[in-house]
């Protein structure tokens, strides 16, 4: 009996050697140490053995189990290790592979641009200035010399939440604010960006809501002449050393006199074309002397101070720059649009 478990022994090892797959395994398994298996059969017939072999041969029994047991689970180990290093081998990344794009964003053209005007005057020594969108009618209207009943205010037609509350139609109430807050005591030189409500129909030059940016420039002595020298400046570095401004009189209540100002066309340079209207010039902001009623009402004196204030849009210089011919191009946010003027 002794040889025969010998035997089952060698055997079974022999197989658990030969053996590359963790199923051939399980069934080597039920072969030998399973309730039918060759071991369990020899171990059933240990009731025929006398009373002084059964221990001695029990033990070599447990002995042969235990060593059978033990080469199946070493050798379960070891398929399941090899088959993890082959499934790793499969499964390895290749770095060298191009990479899935990531979209990344960007700001938005008008943000661009209001940034670069921004920063243009910021070098000219002007403060950044904000204010309400939601306004009160005094500083949207009364403050800047437009009284109720005001003709000029049909100019702007209005959002009016209350009799006295409104949507701001432009941002010179900041520079209204901004005097006020300053009492008529120091100089002012500031421009005020922001979004301007009006009850326009939108289409291709108008919008209901648009932005604006303002400045304003009071001090002692301060003239046309800087108003011009100003705007020149501006209008070069914003569109190109070789353009030309011209100002023309206008009509405005917060200024006296006003101006409207217009640059160089830059298809025809001057000669008159399709862009320009045969003209030769493009409209491109309003300004003047700030009125000395709007003066007085903020607190400065006007008979020590004086100053001058601009108006622009930014969609519109946006649209002379870089050639855009609908203002919805701004606000209707199509990626495939605003993508074209991402700055890299
Ligand atoms: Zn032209």
């Amino acid at each position: 009996m002794k040889e025969q478990l010998e035997a089952i022994q060698e055997e079974a090892l022999e197989k658990v050697s030969l053996v590359d797959s963790p199923k051939e395994l399980q069934e080597i398994r039920v072969t030998y140490l399973g309730k039918k298996g060759s071991l369990t059969k020899v171990l059933k017939g240990m009731g025929k053995l006398s009373k002084e072999e059964r221990p001695v041969i029990g033990q070599i029994a447990n002995q042969v189990r235990d060593t059978i047991t033990g080469a199946l689970d070493e050798k379960a180990e070891k398929l399941e290790r090899a088959a993890l290093e082959q499934k790793l081998e499969e499964e390895s990344i290749d770095v060298t592979l191009p990479g899935r794009p990531v979209r990344v964003g960007g700001p938005h053209l008008l943000t661009d641009i209001v940034e670069e005007i921004e920063d243009l005057f910021i070098g000219m020594g002007y403060e950044v200035k904000e204010g309400p969108e939601v306004e009160t009618d005094y500083f949207n209207f009364e403050a800047l010399n437009l009284p109720k009943n005001h003709p000029a205010r049909d100019m702007q037609d209005t959002f009016y939440i209350t009799n006295e509350l409104l949507l701001r139609t432009h941002t010179s109430p900041v520079q209204a604010r901004t005097m006020q807050e300053y009492k008529g005591e120091k100089p002012v030189k500031m421009i005020c960006p922001g979004k301007v409500y009006r009850r326009d129909t939108d289409d291709a030059t108008h919008s209901h809501q648009f932005t604006q940016i303002e400045g304003l420039y009071v001090d002692k002595n301060v003239r046309m002449s800087d108003l011009k020298g100003t705007l020149d400046k501006f209008a070069k570095k914003m569109f190109g050393e070789e353009r030309e401004i011209r100002l023309r009189p206008s009509f405005f209540p917060f200024t006296e006199p006003s101006v409207e100002m217009d640059i160089s066309c830059k298809v025809c340079h001057g000669e008159g074309c399709s862009v320009c209207k045969g003209t030769g010039w493009i409209e491109i902001l309003g300004g003047g002397m700030v009125h000395p009623k709007v003066l007085e009402m903020a607190g400065y004196d006007p008979t020590v101070y004086s100053g001058f204030a601009f108006g622009m849009g930014p969609e519109r210089i946006a649209m002379l720059k870089y050639g855009v011919n609908d203002i919805r191009g701004f606000y209707t946010n199509d990626v495939r649009f605003l993508k074209q003027y991402h700055k890299a």
